[in-house]
């Protein structure tokens, strides 16, 4: 039975995570909050039996094995060092870190400490995205020509604070949600992305950061991405296509976090609906984790995901700040 430190008093941890985590049997044994009362508050509502501000005893607490990090962004490098350091496996939330040499540098920590470290990318564990990779890589549409990613959501009131105000905590589309769509890439068509063009905007909401992103990217298969990302969109719904020589994929609702949406494949015989599995997929995603913390398998996104991930949405604010196009570093990356 894994028992769990929760770092950040988060809505993720508190809509998705524990439920997660607990119906896989695990304990979660505290909460650490940069407020007193918060913790205090989240830990009652959730039935924890700790709550602490010490991050640093939470993290090298004896009673637990792992800690999930949710808090805000900026904080996650010090929070996963502070564990690894302490022996601790680290479920960390994406982006990894506000840089990519930070990022890089929890990942060689976690290597060198021999903990598991995995990105909580939920995306590539949704039955959606594994169908349509298996699709792929099966050869049913052929060489693949394009992705298209479509991600511009609507940012609910109760998560209207840090990420569309402060750019000091992460906030902003493009490290929010274009660094799931870059996992979503890397995911799909097994191939890092090269370099990116990218325009960004606030239409709304975004004060100080961008709420919208578009942009292109080439890969080294020759496939192009194109990547829509948005906080201001009420009725745009998801979705993302992937179209191949011998046929495309049509996947609408799919970037979400519920298991649901809709897959076609339309190929020289026709249009077929192609079902897949519906099940939760943050309880997939810690179930890899836990199962990787005991040598079994590799987590669905491991730390070198989240390094790719948010080397690609940092070229992709690059490009847009800059109107430059941008070849993708990867830093020290594996
Ligand atoms: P929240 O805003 O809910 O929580 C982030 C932090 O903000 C908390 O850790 C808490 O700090 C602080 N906070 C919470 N409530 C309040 C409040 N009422 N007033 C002031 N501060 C508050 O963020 P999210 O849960 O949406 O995101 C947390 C992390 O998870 C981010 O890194 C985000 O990118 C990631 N995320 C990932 C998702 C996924 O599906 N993989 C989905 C959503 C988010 P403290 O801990 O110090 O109390």
């Amino acid at each position: 039975m894994m028992r769990w430190g929760l770092i950040g008093a988060s809505s993720i941890a508190e809509n998705h995570v524990i439920g997660a985590m607990r119906e896989l049997g695990g304990d979660i044994r505290l909460v650490a909050s940069s407020n007193p009362e918060r913790a205090a508050a989240f830990a009652r509502a959730n039935h924890i039996p700790r709550a602490t501000t010490d991050i640093g005893a939470a993290v090298s607490d004896a009673g637990i094995d792992a800690v999930y990090i949710s808090s805000t962004n900026e904080k996650h490098f010090a929070q996963a060092m502070a564990a690894i350091a302490a022996g601790k496996h680290v479920l960390c939330e994406k982006p990894l870190a506000m840089t990519l040499a930070e990022a890089v540098e929890m990942v060689r920590a976690a290597e060198g400490a021999g903990v598991t470290f995995a990105t909580n990318h939920h995306l590539r564990c949704s039955g959606s995205h594994r169908t349509i990779r298996d699709l792929i890589a099966a050869g049913r549409i052929g060489r693949v020509l394009s992705l298209r990613l479509f991600h511009a959501v609507h940012l609910p009131d109760s998560l209207r604070g840090w990420r569309i105000t402060d750019p000091g905590a992460g906030g902003g589309v493009i490290p929010d949600i274009t660094v799931h769509d870059a996992d979503v890439a890397r995911f799909l068509l097994g191939e890092e992305p090269q370099t990116v063009v990218a325009q960004m905007c606030a239409s709304g909401l975004g004060q100080g950061v961008e709420d919208s992103a578009m942009s292109v990217w080439t890969m080294p298969s020759g496939a192009m991405v194109m990547s829509h990302e948005s906080f201001t969109h009420p009725f745009a719904g998801s979705g993302l296509e992937v179209h191949g020589t011998e046929g495309s994929i049509l996947a609408t609702g799919v970037m979400t976090q519920q298991p649901v949406g809709e897959i076609a494949l339309v190929t020289a015989a026709g249009r077929v609906a192609v079902p897949f599995s519906d099940h939760n997929l943050y309880v997939q995603g810690v179930s890899e984790f836990v199962a990787a913390t005991a040598g079994n398998g590799r987590s669905a996104a491991n730390g070198w995901d989240g390094v790719a991930s948010l080397a690609v949405a940092l070229a992709v604010r690059e490009a847009a700040r800059t109107g430059v196009r941008q070849t993708v570093s990867y830093g020290a990356a594996e």
